[in-house]
């Protein structure tokens, strides 16, 4: 058996991660998805060309709500490849009202029921409502011929239903949005800061690090953190949250699970999962 057929057939990549904009591919290494599209559409295509994937392979966008930073890059990118795009009711709602993708011809969208399955190149997929101030705010739980990934990003607090969600997958995408301690001391007005820390605004290291450490399992792949924020966190303070919760439980991860943050900017190559 060659290196290559040992990994996963199922990737994930991310061309940005952050509150500058977000944008993932889940997929077969030829064929697959996108989960958001909130950069320029010129960034994503060349996240994808790094990972010899073009639009041509993308099959459907999926989006987890209406904040710019996840649809900025939906215009551009649908309008030489129209790619049929999937959200909730509400955030399709939210898009029709407001001007980012205004030109988007209204047949690409589609709407999708949480908690119901469907499936897209073989992938069952299956949004979940989370608590944000964004319209029809959801995250994704993928399952792939037995391999689990979930997307939990754009988070005020860690419901019942999301954690169920994370603990059923073997890979995770989750947000660690900012450090408690850069959000209270840094320069944002009270009113925002309120907003982000609140029930319906981000995830803080701790909080996702907390609820981590406390599912976390030897059979666990990849750990990912997601969306941290420019101005309120460093990826080495997320990461030492995480080991602290891990400490703090007595939780020593396995030396296959790998844990990293996503780069904001840059993309990544393929993630097995
Ligand atoms: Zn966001
Ligand atoms: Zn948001």
């Amino acid at each position: 058996m060659d290196l290559f057929s040992c990994l996963s057939p199922f990737v994930f990549c991310s061309f940005a991660s952050g509150s500058s904009g977000n944008c993932y591919y889940v997929g077969k290494q030829d064929e697959g998805l996108l989960v958001d599209a909130g950069v320029n559409a010129k960034q994503i295509v060349t996240g994808l060309v790094k990972n010899d994937l073009s639009m041509k392979n993308i099959k459907a966008i999926l989006i987890t709500h209406d904040h710019i930073d996840h649809v900025k890059g939906l215009e551009v990118l649908t309008k030489n490849t129209p790619v049929p795009i999937y959200a909730h009711s509400d955030c399709l709602q939210g898009l029709a009202e407001g001007n980012a993708t205004k030109k988007i011809d209204s047949e690409l969208f589609h709407e999708i029921e949480p908690m119901q399955p469907f499936e897209i190149c073989g992938i069952t997929i299956e949004a979940f409502p989370v608590m944000h101030d964004g319209r029809g705010a959801v995250g994704y739980h993928f399952n792939y011929e037995g391999h689990t990934l979930t997307i939990a990003t754009d988070i005020g607090m860690l419901d019942k239903v999301v954690k169920e969600q994370i603990r059923k997958a073997d890979n995770l995408v989750i947000e660690a949005n900012y450090d408690v301690e850069m959000l209270e001391k840094g320069s944002y007005p009270y009113i925002l800061k309120q907003r982000i820390a609140g029930p319906f605004g981000h995830l803080s290291n701790e909080e996702s690090a907390r609820f981590v450490a406390e599912v976390y399992h030897s059979g666990m792949k990849n750990i990912m953190l997601c969306h941290l924020s420019e101005n309120n966190n460093t990826p080495e303070r997320a990461m030492q949250c995480l080991y602290q919760q891990f400490h703090k439980k007595h939780v020593r991860p396995d030396v296959n699970t790998s844990i990293f943050p996503l780069p904001r900017h840059k993309s990544t190559g393929f993630v097995y999962l």
